[in-house]
């Protein structure tokens, strides 16, 4: 699904040139569950975000499902992104004003659906996330793992095949993030590929590949002995 090749990137401040990303190459196969991992710093966010189609590359090339998004305009990449990708923050990022069943249905509204089938398609992923009865709460009045059950949802409503996760439990208890990861674990197990960002060796052990990033480049990548053997 994901061919990265040469990845670089470099944030400018000013005439300062910050490079992040040091060459990054890597393939990500369909239905893959990847945990990436490494230091503050090391560029996490900034690979998901390229990955997310979110940013792009100073450098290098990365196709997605066979489309070249590292040469892609803003509109494109917006295609792209509700197509193909969904994503899911640390900090849930709703919108606080729409309630769940809305939040869920943005996505939807930007494919051009119409408003019955967005209702009936969002009210569906609240109940595979199991929040069936707290369609018409908004975000002040969910808990934090409610929330991000809420932008789960979002993020699979439109069928992506590459569901991308930063640090989706950095804001959750312990319980409250065994429930999200056994959900990431029915999403996987459903035929997408997961790419999910942790801190934490616990939820990097749900995972079938580990890779970590250090200054920008990889330090490792390995197949996880336990997961992969149970596939
Ligand atoms: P963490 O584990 O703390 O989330 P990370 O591995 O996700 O870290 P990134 O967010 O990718 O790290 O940041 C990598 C580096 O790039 C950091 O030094 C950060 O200061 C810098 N950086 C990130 N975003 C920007 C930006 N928009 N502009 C300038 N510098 C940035
Ligand atoms: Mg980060």
């Amino acid at each position: 699904v994901i061919h990265l090749e040469d990845i670089r990137k470099s944030y400018f401040i000013g005439k300062n040139e910050l490079p992040v990303l040091k060459g990054v190459t890597l393939d990500i196969l369909k239905n893959e569950y990847v945990a990436l991992m490494g230091p503050s710093g090391s560029g996490k966010s900034t690979l998901m975000n390229i990955l997310g189609a979110l940013d792009t590359p100073t450098s290098g090339k990365y196709i997605l499902s066979g489309h070249d998004v590292s040469r892609m305009e803003d509109n494109e990449l917006a295609r792209i992104r509700n197509q193909e990708i969904g994503f899911v923050f640390q900090q849930f990022n709703l919108m606080p004003r729409l309630s769940a069943l809305e939040n869920v249905a943005v996505p939807l509204i930007y494919a051009g659906i119409g408003k019955k089938e967005r209702e009936e398609k969002a009210r569906h992923m609240l109940e595979r996330v199991g929040l069936g009865d707290r369609y018409k709460h908004k975000p002040n009045e969910l808990s934090g793992g409610q929330c991000q059950r809420v932008a789960i949802a979002r993020a699979l409503v439109n069928d992506p095949s590459l569901i991308l996760a930063d640090e989706p439990t950095g804001n959750l208890d312990t319980k409250t993030s065994v429930e999200i990861m056994e959900i990431f674990g029915r999403i996987h197990a459903s035929g997408n590929t997961v790419v999910l960002v942790t801190h934490e060796e616990d939820i990097a052990d749900h995972a079938h590949r580990v890779i970590r990033l250090r200054d920008g480049v990889m330090e490792s990548d390995k197949l996880n002995p336990v997961k992969s053997l149970a596939h």
